[in-house]
């Protein structure tokens, strides 16, 4: 997983000619169940003689969102209880809270 975010900055930055990356701003879902401080010595692990060394990782954790497909509510799904809290609705889909990706890289 810190590996790809460590790809994806270095290929990110070396398109825009950067030399060094200085910040990384990821976007976790919570459903990834993801641990910032793991994550975080992870990438630093991995990002070493690469130009995203000495970066620093902001993560940024997603809620978990659902939204019922019957009555098109959006609301936040707390304890695993993916019901729609207007119409009782079981039919749910997830909109957020399941993505990893990084959002946008700062370099120079
Ligand atoms: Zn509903």
């Amino acid at each position: 997983m810190a590996r790809s975010i460590v790809d994806i900055a270095v290929a990110a930055a070396t398109k825009g000619n950067a030399s060094r990356i200085v910040r990384v701003n990821v976007l976790a879902g919570q459903l990834r169940g993801i641990i910032p401080a793991q994550l975080i010595f992870c990438f630093g692990l991995m990002s070493e003689n690469t130009i995203a060394s000495g970066a620093h990782l902001n993560l940024e954790i997603t809620p978990l969102i659902g939204r019922c497909r019957k009555c098109e509510e959006d609301f936040p799904v707390e304890d695993y209880s993916y019901f729609c809290p207007r119409c009782q609705g079981q039919d749910i889909d997830i909109v957020s809270g399941t993505e990893l990706r990084v959002r946008d890289i700062e370099a120079e």
